[in-house]
C-alpha cells in the first residue's frame, strides 16, 4: 500500500516512510492511498471474533500487504491485552470504557500498536530513533509507557506548563529512562507547533532520525478503529450505533470514519466538545476557523486547531455536506460537564470522568431527539486521572485510584522547562544529540 500527502495526492510514500516520517514535507497528512473494506466473510462472522482477531482482521486490511501476517498477529496481541467493556447506564444509554490500559486512557491502543509496528520497520536498524510527542495530558502518557525501556529509541515529551492534571503530569515525567519530558510555557497548541516545526526543519530531522507519536501519525489511528467494531459487537445483533466522541484532535473521531469505511454499521457520529468548538462551528455553519486552544476541565481536548481535521475533510472529499450528512457537532460548557459528573453519580452510582462527561451530555441530547437511538459514548479515561474535578464534585477521597496509577503519585517530576520558542526547542534537540 503507498500512502500520500492530503496536500498533494503525487506525493506518494511506502509504509515505513509515512509512519517514521508521520509528517509529509508539504505540511499535509499521510492517508492510504486506498481505503480498505473488510470482505462479506468477516461481517458474517464478526459477533463471534474476540477484541484481539478484530484488531487482526483490521491491521491485515490495512497493513498485509506490507508487514507478515505473523508479525501482525504479534503486533495486535502485544497491544490488546486489555478489555474495552461496554457499559450500559440507562436504554440505548452506552459508555464505551477505553481506560483499562497501562496509563488509563485510550490512547494506550494507539501508543501500543504504534511502538510495536515502529519497533518492527526499524528491526536491524543500529539507528537511534527519537519519537517526539506533543501532549495536552494522555498522549504523552500513554507513548511514554508504550516506548519506555525499548531499546534503540528515546522519547521527548513536550507538555504545556500548568494545563495537565498532577498525575498525567507524573505519567510523563516520573518514567525516567530513555523518557525525557519539556515542560512548555504555552499552550497545546504551541507544543504541537514547536514539533511541526522540527520536523519541517528537514536537515535537523534527518540527523535526529526524528518520528512522531502524535495522532497525526497514522500507526496510532488504525488501531483506534479496533474498539468501534468491538463496541458494537457487544450491543444485541441488529442494533446499529450512533457514536459519541469527546474530542480534541479528532484522532478518534477519524478512526471511527475508518471503520465506517472498513463496513462497520453505523448510524451517525456526534463529536462532542467542549468550550473548543471548531469543528462543531464548521459542522454547523460550513466555516472552518482554527484558533487558539482555551483551557477547561476536560483539558485532553483542548484543542484549538485539531491536526486531524484535514483528514476528516479528506475522507468526506472535502465536501461540508458530506460530511454533516455523518457527524453532528456539540459543544458544552464546563459547568454543564461539572453538572453531568454529579447526574451521572447520582442516577446510575456510575463515575464518569471529565471527557466521557462531555461525551455523555451530548448522548443525551442526541437522544432527546432521537429517542430510538443507541448511543454508544466512549469514555476515553478513568476519572482517577483527574482527581481535583472529579473530587470537587463527588467529594474527597470519592474516586479510588488504581495501583497503576497511584505508584507514579510517589515518584519524582523531572521535567526542563523551555519557553514555546521553535529556535530555543531546535538549538534544545542539537544539544541533545
Ligand atoms: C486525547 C483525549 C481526547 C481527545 O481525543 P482526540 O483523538 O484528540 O480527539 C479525549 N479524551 C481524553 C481523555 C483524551 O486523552
Amino acid at each position: 500500500m503507498l500512502y500520500h500527502s492530503t496536500n498533494n495526492p503525487a506525493h506518494r510514500v511506502d509504509l515505513k516512510e509515512a509512519i517514521l516520517r508521520s509528517l509529509p514535507p508539504d505540511n499535509g497528512l499521510y492517508m492510504p492511498d486506498s481505503l480498505p473494506v473488510l470482505d462479506p466473510a468477516f461481517w458474517q462472522f464478526w459477533h463471534e471474533l474476540t477484541f484481539p482477531e478484530i484488531g487482526i482482521a483490521v491491521a491485515d486490511a490495512f497493513f498485509g500487504e506490507d508487514v507478515p501476517p505473523q508479525a501482525l498477529v504479534d503486533i495486535v496481541e502485544g497491544t490488546v491485552t486489555f478489555d474495552a467493556p461496554l457499559v450500559t447506564l440507562g436504554p440505548g444509554d452506552h459508555m464505551l470504557e477505553l481506560f483499562h490500559g497501562p496509563t488509563l486512557a485510550f490512547k494506550d491502543f494507539g501508543a501500543r500498536f504504534m511502538a510495536r509496528l515502529m519497533a518492527w520497520l526499524t528491526r536491524g536498524e543500529d539507528r537511534e530513533l527519537t519519537v517526539l510527542v506533543a501532549t495536552s495530558g494522555d498522549t504523552g502518557g500513554a507513548v511514554a509507557s508504550a516506548f519506555h525501556n525499548v531499546p534503540g529509541t528515546r522519547v521527548i515529551i513536550l507538555y504545556p506548563q500548568g494545563k495537565v492534571s498532577g498525575l498525567q503530569e507524573k505519567q510523563l515525567t516520573a518514567l525516567g529512562g530513555n523518557i525525557t519530558a519539556l515542560e512548555i510555557q504555552g499552550t497545546f497548541d504551541d507544543c504541537q507547533a514547536l514539533v511541526k516545526s522540527a520536523f519541517l526543519d528537514r536537515d535537523l530531522a534527518e540527523r535526529l532520525n526524528l518520528t512522531s507519536a502524535n495522532s497525526i501519525n497514522l500507526a496510532r489511528l488504525v488501531p483506534q478503529s479496533f474498539y468501534y467494531i468491538h463496541a458494537s459487537r457487544q450491543l444485541p445483533e441488529g442494533v446499529i450505533p450512533t457514536f459519541v466522541i469527546p474530542s480534541g484532535n479528532f484522532g478518534n473521531l477519524t478512526a471511527g470514519l475508518l471503520a465506517l469505511q472498513l463496513g462497520l454499521p453505523v448510524d451517525h457520529f456526534i463529536a462532542a466538545t467542549n468550550r473548543n468548538d471548531v469543528v462543531p462551528e464548521y459542522l454547523r455553519t460550513g466555516q472552518y476557523i482554527p484558533r487558539p486552544g482555551v483551557p477547561t476541565i476536560s483539558n485532553a481536548m483542548d484543542v484549538g486547531a485539531p491536526s486531524n481535521f484535514v483528514r476528516m475533510a479528506a475522507l468526506f472529499g472535502g465536501s461540508w455536506e458530506a460530511m454533516k450528512s455523518r457527524i453532528t457537532g456539540m459543544s458544552f460548557s464546563d459547568d454543564q460537564t461539572r453538572a453531568a459528573i454529579r447526574t451521572v453519580k447520582a442516577l446510575y452510582q456510575y463515575e464518569i470522568d471529565p471527557h466521557g462527561a462531555v461525551g455523555w451530555l451530548a448522548a443525551q441530547k442526541w437522544r432527546s431527539t432521537h429517542p430510538s437511538s443507541a448511543t454508544i459514548t466512549l469514555e476515553t479515561a478513568h476519572p482517577a486521572k483527574f482527581p481535583d474535578v472529579m473530587e470537587a464534585e463527588l467529594g474527597p477521597n470519592s474516586i479510588e485510584v488504581p495501583e497503576r496509577l497511584a505508584i507514579l503519585a510517589g515518584r519524582e517530576k523531572v521535567a526542563t522547562l523551555l519557553p514555546a520558542d521553535p529556535t530555543v526547542f531546535r538549538d534544545w534537540l542539537t544539544a541533545s544529540l
